[in-house]
């Protein structure tokens, strides 16, 4: 009887724990791939790099020799028909930890099983599963750095090669169309613009795996902070819909260490970050939905989506330039650099007093690296509300941080058009990118801070110290 192989944030062949599992197992094969109610509730960029990301599967598969079968329902209901349709009596997937996915799945293996069919998951998604990192007492990290201190040393299983063949059914059972699916429909924003800066595929990722272990990571420890430079591995975007495993970067992390790459440390530990994000929304998963520490929920922040300030701030045009370049370069490449994440983040739960909820779901809806774990955790972070976050008194001043990690301009110049006698195609390419309806034009004059960094300051601290808890 074949094994249903339910592919979801997994798009690759190689170092995929549940796929070599199927194809030594002998049954044939079926990968399938469901547009189901979690799917359905991705943010518009998400989704629209997951139909990019399962067109690359498709084909990858299809060069194989196999197929990748899709279908629309709720989860269960899809995989009972499959079942009923191809005799299968096995459904392997690749576990997903965020609090929607960990609700399905476990509703969909219990009630499988009761059903006499083999419902399993696999890892891959993560070096570590979140339950097997413990402290001394057997509870959970909340700090990073013994996080990082307790796993550093650990084994982490070498990679898997692709399987050689994939075994495939004597017929295959009906397939909706991608295109039909029009994951791109909530691309409001020019989905044309962002393509381009997409890297899709297993291929693609190796390629930037590659690049960044030849040209960046020696350097990395210091150019990961200069938002003008190409100075980190990109990788984020392909992690997260696992397009290459975390075992994959992490093992060429280790060859890049001993062959004397200083960076090579900073990026196994980043690396570390994504797992301590996963390790924390397991433990406790209102991470990605309330504040970690429920004493900030008497914190005074703003919940007012339609305020101006909000508006300003999701338009890239606060009037600070370098919170502005970074909501520019989201827009545009769907992806931001980590140095202008934090300081978007802090100008608007600080100078601006705005709840990071707000922030978080319109990073979900613009980043095409978008992952559940590391968004709560850096938005968490970002405001002081979470586990190991950074102290809400320590207040990022946007235009210091500007003048140390980018000290020419050269990031700024990038995506700011205002006032450039000759702007660069990517700070044209921002008014490309956003909704007509804005009616923003690269000849509008750059508007004046709608909170200058000083005063926004004060109305942190301020509001910090009055605070009663
Ligand atoms: P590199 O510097 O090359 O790092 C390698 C890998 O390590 C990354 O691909 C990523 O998987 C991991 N990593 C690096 N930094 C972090 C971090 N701070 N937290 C968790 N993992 C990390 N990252 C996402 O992948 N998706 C998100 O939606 C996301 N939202 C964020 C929101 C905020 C407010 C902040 C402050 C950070 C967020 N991050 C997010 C973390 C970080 O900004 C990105 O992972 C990083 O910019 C990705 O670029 P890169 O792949 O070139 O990273």
């Amino acid at each position: 009887a074949p094994i249903l192989l339910w592919f979801r944030r997994d798009l690759r062949l190689s170092d995929h724990p549940a796929l070599h599992a199927a194809a030594q197992a002998g049954p044939p094969v079926i990968p399938i791939v469901l547009r189901d109610p979690v799917t359905d509730g991705l943010g518009a960029a998400p989704k629209f790099r997951l139909g990019l990301g399962l067109e690359a599967l498709a084909r990858t598969l299809e060069d194989q020799g196999s197929r990748l079968i899709l279908r629309s329902g709720a989860a269960l209901d899809v995989l009972r028909a499959l079942v009923a349709e191809t005799g299968a009596r096995s459904v392997w997937w690749t576990r997903a930890y965020d609090p929607d996915s960990v609700a399905r799945d476990t509703e969909v293996k219990a009630a499988l099983k009761a059903e006499g069919i083999e419902a399993r998951s696999f890892g891959g998604h993560l070096l570590f599963e979140p339950w097997t990192v413990a402290t001394k007492e057997g509870g959970f990290y909340k700090v990073y750095t013994p996080f990082w201190r307790a796993v550093r040393d650990r084994e982490v299983d070498a990679p898997l090669p692709a399987p050689g063949r994939i075994p495939a059914p004597a017929s295959w059972p009906e397939s909706e169309r991608l295109a039909d699916w029009r994951l791109d429909a909530a691309m409001h924003r020019g989905a044309a613009v962002v393509a381009p800066y997409a890297r899709v595929g297993e291929r693609a990722a190796q390629g930037r795996l590659g690049h960044f272990m030849a040209h960046v990571v020696d350097g990395y420890a210091e150019s990961r902070d200069r938002p003008a430079e190409d100075g980190t591995s990109c990788l984020s975007e392909n992690l997260s819909l696992g397009e290459i495993s975390p075992h994959q970067c992490w093992h060429a992390g280790v060859r890049a260490m001993e062959e004397g790459k200083a960076g090579a440390q900073t990026f196994l530990q980043e690396l570390v970050w994504r797992e301590f994000a996963y390790h924390l929304m397991h433990h406790t998963p209102r991470l990605t939905s309330a504040n970690w520490r429920p004493d900030w929920d008497a914190f005074p922040w703003s919940e007012d989506e339609s305020a101006a300030t909000v508006h300003a701030w999701k338009q890239g045009r606060t009037g600070i330039e370098m919170v502005d370049a970074g909501m520019r370069e989201m827009y545009v490449t769907g992806r931001m650099h980590n140095r202008a994440r934090m300081i978007v983040a802090s100008y608007l739960t600080k100078h601006l007093m705005t709840h990071w909820k707000i922030g978080l779901k319109w990073f979900e809806d613009h980043l095409i690296d978008w992952d559940p774990a590391s968004n709560a955790l850096g938005w968490q972070w970002s405001a002081g509300s979470g586990p190991d976050a950074t102290p809400y008194f320590r207040v990022f001043n946007p235009v210091t941080q500007a003048k140390r990690f980018d000290p020419d301009a050269a990031y700024r110049r990038r995506w700011i058009a205002e006032g450039q006698r000759d702007p660069p195609e990517s700070a044209c390419a921002y008014f490309e990118a956003i909704p007509r309806r804005w009616g923003l034009a690269p000849t509008d004059a750059y508007p004046a801070p709608v909170v200058a960094p000083d005063e926004g300051r004060k109305i942190a601290l301020d509001a910090y110290e009055s605070r009663d808890f």
